[in-house]
């Protein structure tokens, strides 16, 4: 037997004993509510008999869900390290195999192995890859080598289960999973009895973003002078995975600089490098191109500032201009964003207040070069159609109109239910706010009432920025000089060149 003597139940996990997972729950930021819920878990690792003394029966086990880099992984670490107990830990990939019957001897060895020193916990990262959604009954496949697979996963979740469902035997033992992927979890494995508890673990707010920022700040050497809360504000969406990786990046950077801590600027080249790409050595735009580039970019940070100082818009300001190449962009405006409540509900002044900034670099040019324009705005410009349309047709704000053709499915599927957490593609803010996935017909009506919104904005915009024709200009001097200027620095040239100042300056 060729097979002989090879022992393939062996798993591959690795028990870490006696809370060397070393992980703690002060480690984890940002999920606080999920934290909350697990510190029962704790409890219970520690104490076991005491449950079962009080008759208070223990979770059967644990589904984490949400999306990847968000700390299931290191909240799971995390319980076992303040119980102080074993950790074993598999991905669910580990345990497809085409050898028939190895999944299943792997899930049995795992959970032998937990029993055996108990109390102690089981995690399964990934839990989707093994336990997908059983076809019923099962079809052959002309392909063999899928049949196989096909029918191995299938005893290896059914192995899983039937430890799920053993498990009042092994009293002392957690399970936990995690997935991403819930829609695509067998529904048998949802059944109560086998995962009590469904937690929810979402990418971090701003309060939360800056939580773990100061914990993976504290493992490295951080300038005192680094405004870690500026970062946590202008990142969203960013998950703790991000955040653990721009420090790591900043700490690069500054080894890389020289400096004996991490400063501001390291920080920003991080940003960055995660966001466009590192710095691109060896491409330059010829003059007339970087002069474009730098009218543009001017444009569109002054359109923000301007409209702030005078019309009291709620838009970003600008934090930096760069027109250093980095990954696929040429030239780039970093904006700070604003307090997380002005996203909750946007409204229509605000809207085109965005809209001019996006129009502003075109704005720029055509104040600069007349009917000379280039093709540097173009992205800027179809971000502006993109937002005129949905101002028109999603949100419907300016004058209400039907909009025409199917509602989007989600919204005929959640009409008057509260907005859940979707993994279908979906997006979700930090709110839990969705935005419908886009889905209406671009009719005749709707394109012209985005072209004349689109004008109107531009015309506001050009002649905004024609009074301020002065400032511009010595902005995108000084950008070219520089290549790099701050928003603070846009404030300081709009001061010095008040409206309607004239000045002969040749870029
Ligand atoms: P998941 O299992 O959800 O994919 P991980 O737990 O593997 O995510 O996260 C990867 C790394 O990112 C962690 O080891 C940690 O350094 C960092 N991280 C992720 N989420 C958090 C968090 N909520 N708090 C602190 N660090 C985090």
């Amino acid at each position: 037997d060729l097979w002989q003597g090879i022992d393939f139940s062996r798993s591959k996990a690795e028990a870490r004993v006696d809370g060397s997972t070393g992980v703690k729950f002060k480690d984890v930021a940002g999920i606080d509510e999920a934290v909350e819920e697990l510190q029962e878990l704790v409890r219970y690792l520690k104490n076991p008999e005491l449950f079962d003394k009080m008759g208070i029966k223990p979770p059967h086990g644990v589904l984490l869900e949400g999306p990847p880099g968000c700390g299931k992984t290191l909240v799971a670490k995390a319980i076992a390290g303040e119980a102080g107990v074993p950790f074993y830990q598999m991905a669910g990939s580990e345990f497809v195999e085409v050898l028939v019957g190895v999944g299943s001897a792997r899930i049995r060895d795992l959970f032998k192995r937990a029993k055996v020193n108990k109390p102690s916990v089981i995690f399964i990262d990934e839990i989707d890859a093994l336990a997908t959604r059983r076809q019923g009954i099962f079809k052959e496949s002309t392909d063999h080598l899928y049949n196989a697979a096909t029918q191995e996963r299938e005893t290896t979740l059914n192995q899983l289960l039937i430890e799920l469902d053993g498990f009042d035997t092994g009293k002392g033992v957690i399970f936990l999973a995690a997935t991403n992927r819930r829609d695509l979890l067998d529904p048998a494995l949802l059944r109560p009895g086998r995962f009590d508890r469904k937690i929810r673990i979402r990418p971090p707010n701003a309060k939360g973003r800056l939580e773990i920022l100061k914990i993976h700040a504290s493992k490295v050497k951080m300038s005192e002078s680094v405004d870690l809360s500026t970062y946590a504000k202008n990142l969203p969406g960013w998950t703790g995975a991000k955040l653990a990786q721009l420090v790591q990046e900043a700490a690069l950077v500054a080894v890389r600089q020289g400096h004996g801590s991490i400063i501001q600027s390291d920080m920003d080249d991080a940003v960055d490098r995660l966001t466009v790409g590192p710095k691109r050595v060896g491409i330059e735009l010829d003059y007339q191109g970087q002069c474009r580039r730098a009218i543009t970019e001017v444009g569109i940070a002054m359109v923000s500032h301007l409209l702030r100082r005078y019309e009291n818009a709620e838009v970003e300001c600008c934090d930096r201009i760069s027109i250093i190449p980095r990954g696929q962009t040429l030239s780039q405006v970093v904006f700070h964003r604003l307090d997380d409540e002005s996203y909750m509900f946007e409204r229509r002044p605000q809207l085109l207040h965005r809209l001019q900034v996006l129009l502003g670099g075109r704005a720029a040019e055509e104040v600069i070069y007349g009917q000379d324009t280039s093709r540097a705005s173009v992205g800027y410009l179809a971000d502006a159609s993109w937002l005129a349309r949905k101002i028109i047709t999603i949100w419907n704000l300016e004058n209400p109109m039907v909009i025409h053709g199917e509602p989007p499915p989600w919204r005929k599927k959640e009409r008057f239910v509260g907005p859940r957490l979707d993994f279908e593609g979906s997006l979700y803010d930090d709110y839990g706010l969705i935005e419908p996935p886009v889905n209406f017909n671009l009719d005749d009506q709707v394109a012209q009432r985005t072209e004349e919104l689109i004008q109107d904005m531009y015309e506001k915009t050009v002649s905004l920025l024609r009074q301020h024709h002065a400032a511009l200009l010595k902005a995108a001097k000084v950008l070219l000089n520089k290549k790099e200027v701050s928003g603070e620095e846009i404030d300081y040239i709009l001061d010095s060149y008040p409206p309607q100042t004239h000045i002969s300056l040749l870029l």
